[in-house]
């Protein structure tokens, strides 16, 4: 974990810009191929001041067809366990590392989260969240490059612009996997503690 935990506000968003504003650019976005097999975009939803933010990896069939993060099988764990913690998914920021899905839920690729990289940029310095909560390696790898997800999944890093990042294993793989279902559960119960220290 940080030794310490920043509390200085970050840098903020660019001059104009909207939360509501990159919704509807991600609404009619065609920057990459995953734009053909949509049904609807999932740009992310949530407490516009939201102090954690959970950045996960595509949307699936279900929010797909819905149009929201997290809201199948695993979106219900991830709500249980934020539970547990005292949280609920109304007081976070809920997004995703791209915005629409893969097809059959395949891995996105370089060139996919390099294309959809400056929306989740934006909304980043929009809700200015102190705490990004990481979900599976695509999201892990962003702000925990090189890094294995099975071995720091727990830990807390300081990445800039006042802010920390928790690795946390994806719901989805946690709920196929006992020990990292485990994992996932004890990871979570970090943030009750880091939030106190942020805010
Ligand atoms: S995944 Fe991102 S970059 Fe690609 S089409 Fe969707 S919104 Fe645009």
């Amino acid at each position: 974990m940080a030794d310490s935990v920043p509390t200085e506000s970050g840098s903020g968003s660019r001059s104009g810009d909207s939360l509501a504003q990159v919704d509807a650019e991600i609404h009619d976005c065609e920057r990459c191929p995953l734009s053909q097999g949509r049904i609807l975009t999932v740009p992310g939803e949530g407490d516009p001041n939201a102090v954690v933010m959970f950045v996960g990896e595509a949307p699936g069939a279900q929010e797909d067809k819905q149009g929201r993060p997290f809201i199948g099988r695993s979106g219900k764990f991830l709500e249980q366990v934020l539970t547990q913690v005292g949280l609920s998914r109304q007081e976070v920021f809920i997004t995703s590392v791209v915005k629409c899905r893969p097809p059959k839920n395949r891995d996105p690729r370089p060139a996919e989260l390099s294309a959809c990289a400056d929306y989740l940029d934006r909304q980043i310095a929009l809700v200015d969240p102190r705490i990004i909560v990481t979900l599976g390696r695509f999201s892990m790898a962003r702000w925990f490059p090189g890094e294995k997800i099975t071995q720091i999944h727990g830990q807390v890093r300081e990445i800039g612009e006042g802010r920390v990042a928790l690795a946390m294993f994806h719901p989805a793989a946690a709920l196929r996997n006992p020990p990292w279902r485990t994992a996932f559960e004890q990871d979570m119960q970090r943030l009750p503690e880091l939030i106190r220290q942020v805010t």
